[in-house]
């Protein structure tokens, strides 16, 4: 099936104006202003209402913390405080019906804002739920969303000195079993992938060195992606230093870390010559401006990150420190929080949306991904103008960022509609709503 997306409103693709042709879940030709398709056309959708771009991927979140938004326990702190305030509640044993309600909340929300590829850093597992990974491959399918199954871990807690308490933790056996389970069971690399599978140590400080070091053996043989949190707060410069006698980047160079095949989320406080060492390396940065602004964590150096070699992508981040999963949101967030960084001439629309899209598939390795071309996969967002705030709107580019967009009104993947009207395709809303604040209800009864 030949289908024309024609003459929107505005698209993010240089020579698409006339719009562009979708075939076989990949985008097939792109139209000049005022051409029309060669050969035949099976469907046109009217795009002239709609500013188009491509569908936008999030490279940072932890799906399970919907269950514990605006905790009371936890609001108005920084990361260390607002962490030990949460791991006590976490570490009650998060039910696997629970979890599945969360993964099937957090990826709704992210497709409705526009989302198309999804990773959920995901680190917890308590005795019961071993099978994590599985819940969510299943809750990608059915929702439809693309998904990086991103396997976290942690193996040092607080019997050993680290943050976590001793319930969420396993060994380094178990889980590099259960890594290279997942592997060979999810992870497809080739193009056009609907999961991939990424290895996540929570933090280079909550796993022994010796798993950091497995998980690159692991990668390197399954050819897949390596993440981990690294550089979100100054309090972790001082830990570091305090009991590995290094600064974090130093650590993970030590652990073979510092390849194109890693991206870390958040990265703020590197110093002037790390920001050089990264970027050399080509490692990816998940930059999270919401949560960074939420924990008062700092501003992440994307310009000179980037300017040095390193991608940029975006990431709402887990929903206790965002605490929403609007990616669109924080696209308007990345352009507000960069400009106090910078300056308002330096950092444009056209950044944070490349960040957002491009930036976020070089960080979790998507070439087929992120870009409005030839042979890249049909996953686009498409919004109106319609609601009140967009009214008496300029530049429809630079208005989905300055007005706030925050729902799609279209969002494509693989060529096939995943939400039409604003709403998402076979996802009853209200139901979710219903069944996922009785899970977190439940929960938070039961700690
Ligand atoms: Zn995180």
């Amino acid at each position: 099936m030949r289908q024309w997306i024609k003459e929107p409103l505005a698209i993010l693709a240089e020579g698409a104006e006339g719009g562009i042709v979708v075939e076989d879940g990949k985008i097939a030709a792109l139209i000049p202003r005022g051409g029309k398709p060669a050969g035949p056309i099976d469907q046109i959708f009217d795009a002239s209402c709609h500013v188009v771009i491509p569908g936008l991927i999030n490279t940072h979140h932890h799906f399970f913390q919907t269950l514990t938004r605006a905790h009371p326990a936890a609001i108005n702190k920084e990361l260390f405080p607002w962490l030990r305030a949460l791991y006590p509640i976490w570490a009650k044993n998060v039910k696997p019906e629970a979890f599945r309600q969360a993964t099937r909340l957090a990826l709704t929300e992210l497709l409705m804002s526009g989302c198309t590829c999804a990773s959920d850093h995901h680190y917890l597992f308590p005795a019961g739920l071993e099978g994590a990974m599985d819940i969510q491959a299943e809750e990608a399918a059915a929702v439809g969303v693309r998904m990086t199954l991103t396997r976290g871990s942690m193996n040092l807690s607080e019997k050993d000195g680290g943050l976590p308490p001793d319930g969420v933790v396993q060994d380094e056996d178990t889980i590099l079993a259960d890594c290279e389970r997942v592997l060979g069971r999810y992870h497809d690399a080739k193009d056009g992938a609907m999961l991939q599978v990424a290895l996540a140590p929570c933090a280079p400080f909550t796993v022994t060195k010796r798993l950091m070091v497995d998980s690159v053996g692991l990668a390197e043989r399954f050819q897949c992606r390596l993440h981990t949190h690294l550089g979100e707060t100054r309090d972790e410069n001082e830990y570091c230093l305090e009991h590995y006698g290094s600064r974090p980047v130093d650590y993970l160079e030590e652990c073979g870390w510092l390849t194109d095949r890693v991206w870390l989320a958040h990265g703020i406080h590197f110093s002037d010559e790390e920001v050089q060492r990264l970027g050399r390396h080509k490692v990816g940065i998940c930059h999270c401006p919401t949560s960074n602004m939420t924990l008062a964590s700092g501003q992440c150096r994307t310009k000179e990150l980037e300017a040095a070699g390193s991608p940029i992508g975006l990431g709402v981040d887990g929903s206790a420190s965002n605490d929403n999963s609007n990616l669109m949101e924080s696209v308007r967030h990345a352009l507000m929080i960069n400009r106090l960084t910078y300056n308002a001439a330096s950092v444009t629309h056209f950044d944070v949306l490349r960040w957002a899209t491009a930036g976020s598939a070089r960080c979790i390795g998507r070439d087929d991904l992120g870009t409005i071309a030839v042979g890249k996969q049909a996953d686009l967002a498409l919004y109106t103008l319609d609601e009140l705030r967009f009214s008496g709107a300029g530049d429809p580019l630079a208005a989905l960022v300055l007005c706030g967009a925050h729902a799609a009104d279209r969002v494509m993947i693989k060529g096939a509609w995943k939400v039409e009207g604003g709403m998402p395709v076979g996802v009853d809303v209200a139901k979710l709503r219903h069944e996922h604040g009785q899970a977190a209800k439940a929960f938070l009864e039961s700690v």
